[in-house]
């Protein structure tokens, strides 16, 4: 299976090639015995000139990767951490470092830029102008904080135990293939929206709390189980928008579970203007565009490529990379009919997100038909097992 394709860590700066050396806790752990849980490093904020920290209680601040102590104390009340020509600043205290961890004694006792966060939190000095921080968290801790952006935290639990196993799933196959980079995943749409326990809810902690550590596999494999807001109608294989072919992914699912879903049908109207703009900055110019339409079709009956016929010459394109460049909350989906209508393409879709693997308006509609999180699962990620990691 190649999953280089996989845009995770797209756009983010050299630091990423770097070695991480998952470090040793600066404070003592607890001697239950019990299995330490897996850490997740989540990529919270990027391009950032500083960040103000606060801190209840004791905290450690070393730095990375030599684990040495550079600050230790109790209480920090919105301090600036700010990146130097030498290297990294909190407050009055200057260190020639471009990487340094805080770690505090409890779980909820770190708060980065008003975002509260459980775990440890890592500086990372991009260059001499830009920060970024990465947030290390038990993975358990981290699906608290990303169920209630993916889904509503009023649905039925057996929907909510679905997303629950999908995001495991997810995050773990991203730690597996992301554990020499400096972060598994992003906290974005481009993994899964995830912002520290801002949001967390009692009913998709449950959720979590009783699907702990199940996870889908497939012939005996953790596989990275996508997932979207609603196929409406049919899902996609994951190989039409990626190099990737992996039978649980391969799409073609018939869903009629989502016809519930408010993104079941949209429009957009894109100004032809902008149109013309995206086309001069990632392609040819075309002049004055006069008609756009459909050259070809995916498998599962989505747009493959749109032709562009302008004043001064044609292009064909990925209707995948147009709806990036315009944007995926615009054009939802590639599920549309195009027509140029004055001065703007007129665009009439199904669907939200790339279609890839569970849906969650479907599952949804399944759980309201009295369906269990397992059949919900089996049924969009056909082949799949479900199977205890912890
Ligand atoms: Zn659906």
């Amino acid at each position: 299976m190649k999953t280089s394709v996989i845009s995770l860590g797209a756009g983010a700066v050299c630091f990423l090639a770097l070695q991480v050396f998952a470090g040793d806790s600066a404070f003592p752990s607890g001697a239950s015995g019990s299995p330490v849980p897996p850490k997740v490093r989540v990529l919270v904020a990027e391009d950032e000139k500083f960040f103000r920290l606060s801190v209840q209680g004791a905290y450690v601040i070393q730095s990375l990767p030599s684990l040495q102590a550079l600050k230790k104390g109790s209480g920090l009340e919105n301090v600036p951490l700010t990146v130097t020509k030498k290297g990294l600043k909190l407050g009055d205290a200057e260190w020639p470092v471009s990487r340094l961890r805080i770690e505090t004694k409890g779980k909820r006792d770190l708060v980065l830029n008003h975002t509260r966060f459980r775990g440890e939190v890592e500086i990372v000095r991009a260059n001499e102008h830009s920060l970024a921080a990465v947030n290390h968290v038990d993975l358990e801790d981290y699906l608290y904080g990303v169920l209630p952006h993916e889904v509503a935290f009023w649905w039925p639990m057996e929907a909510l135990k679905a997303q629950a196993i999908a995001a495991r799933t997810y995050a773990l196959y991203q730690m597996r293939v992301n554990h020499r980079n400096l972060f598994d995943l992003k906290s974005s749409t481009s993994s899964q929206v995830y912002k520290g326990t801002r949001r967390e809810r009692h009913r998709t902690n449950r959720a979590v709390d009783e699907t702990r550590g199940r996870v889908l596999t497939y012939e005996g494999k953790i596989f990275p189980a996508y997932f979207h807001a609603t196929c409406a109608g049919i899902t996609t294989g994951a190989q039409e928008l990626w190099k990737m072919e992996i039978s649980p992914l391969g799409g073609g699912v018939r869903c009629g579970y989502c016809r519930i879903s408010p993104h079941y049908y949209w429009k957009a109207a894109v100004p032809l203007s902008e149109i013309e703009e995206k086309l001069k900055l990632y392609r040819v110019p075309l002049g004055r565009i006069l008609r756009i339409e459909p050259v070809s079709q995916t498998p599962s009956g989505r747009v493959g490529s749109l032709r562009f016929v302008g004043t001064l010459r044609e292009d064909v394109i990925a209707a995948k990379d147009f709806r990036i460049w315009v944007g995926g909350n615009r054009i939802r989906s590639t599920a549309f009919t195009v027509k140029v209508r004055e001065d703007a393409a007129q665009i009439d879709g199904k669907g939200w997100g790339h279609g890839v693997g569970l849906c969650q308006w479907g599952a949804l509609g399944q759980a309201l038909a009295g369906r269990a999180h397992e059949d919900i699962l089996r049924f969009y990620y056909p082949g799949a097992e479900i199977r205890d990691e912890s």
